[in-house]
C-alpha cells in the first residue's frame, strides 16, 4: 500500500468556526467537500475542540483560505487549541448567521448540522447551506499548494496528515517554526533566551531559518 497516491486526491484549505460557550472557535479542516447541491461534508478529529463544539452549536462555518492569505493564520488556527486560546483575538471577521468568519478568505459558508457519523478518530459532519458569498477574487489554496509552495506543516490530528520533512526555501530574513510553522519576521537571535514560539510554546530552537 502506498499512501502517497492519496496525495492526488485535491483538497482546500479551510478555516472551520463555529461557537461554544458563547465565544467563536474553529480549526484548520482540508477535508471539506460538496455532497449534494446543498449538502458540505467536513471531517473534524475526536481530539479537536472544535469538533465538541459544533456538536453542541448545531451549525458552522467554512472560510475558504486563497493562495494569498496571511501566513500565521493556518498556524494560528491549526495548530493550538480552542479550549486554551481566542484563536480570534486579532482576527478581521465578519458575524453571518452568529458565526465568525474570516475576512481573509475567498468567501464562506454557513451550514446548519443535519446528520453526523463516527469513525475511529473522527467525526463526519453534514451541514445544510444556509448562506454562502463570495469574499475576495483569489485563488483558492489547495492542499497540495499549501505543502509543495507555502511548506506547510499538518498537524497530526489532520485526517491527511503524511510524515514528511519540509523542503528549505530561499530567503534569510524570516524564520519559520518547525512545530507550527508561525513566521517569525526578522533575526530571532536578538530575542531573548527564553523566548517561546507565540503559537506553540515551543523555545526559540525549533525555529528555522527559511
Ligand atoms: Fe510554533
Amino acid at each position: 500500500m502506498n499512501k502517497n497516491v492519496l496525495r492526488n486526491l485535491s483538497y482546500g484549505v479551510y478555516v472551520v468556526s463555529t461557537k461554544c460557550d458563547n465565544r467563536p472557535t474553529g480549526c484548520i479542516a482540508n477535508s471539506v467537500m460538496q455532497v449534494t447541491h446543498d449538502t458540505i461534508a467536513l471531517s473534524i478529529n475526536h481530539d479537536n475542540y472544535t469538533n465538541k463544539c459544533i456538536k453542541e452549536h448545531k451549525k458552522f462555518a467554512i472560510s475558504i483560505l486563497g493562495v494569498d492569505v496571511n501566513d500565521n493564520i493556518i498556524p494560528i488556527f491549526g495548530f493550538q487549541s480552542g479550549r486554551d486560546v481566542d484563536k480570534f483575538k486579532g482576527i478581521e471577521t465578519s458575524t453571518i448567521e452568529g458565526i465568525e468568519v474570516l475576512k481573509d478568505s475567498t468567501g464562506y459558508i454557513i451550514c446548519e448540522l443535519q446528520n453526523q457519523m463516527e469513525t475511529e478518530t473522527h467525526t463526519i459532519f453534514l451541514g445544510k447551506i444556509i448562506d454562502c458569498e463570495v469574499c475576495k477574487e483569489e485563488i483558492p489554496m489547495t492542499y497540495r499548494y499549501y505543502h509543495q509552495v507555502k511548506k506547510g506543516t499538518s498537524p497530526k490530528a489532520a485526517p491527511t496528515f503524511i510524515e514528511n520533512t519540509p523542503a528549505k526555501t530561499e530567503n534569510s530574513i524570516r524564520y519559520k517554526c518547525t512545530i507550527c510553522g508561525y513566521i517569525y519576521e526578522g533575526d530571532i537571535s536578538k530575542e531573548p533566551d527564553d523566548y517561546v514560539c507565540p503559537v506553540c510554546k515551543k523555545p526559540k530552537s525549533v525555529f528555522a531559518k527559511i
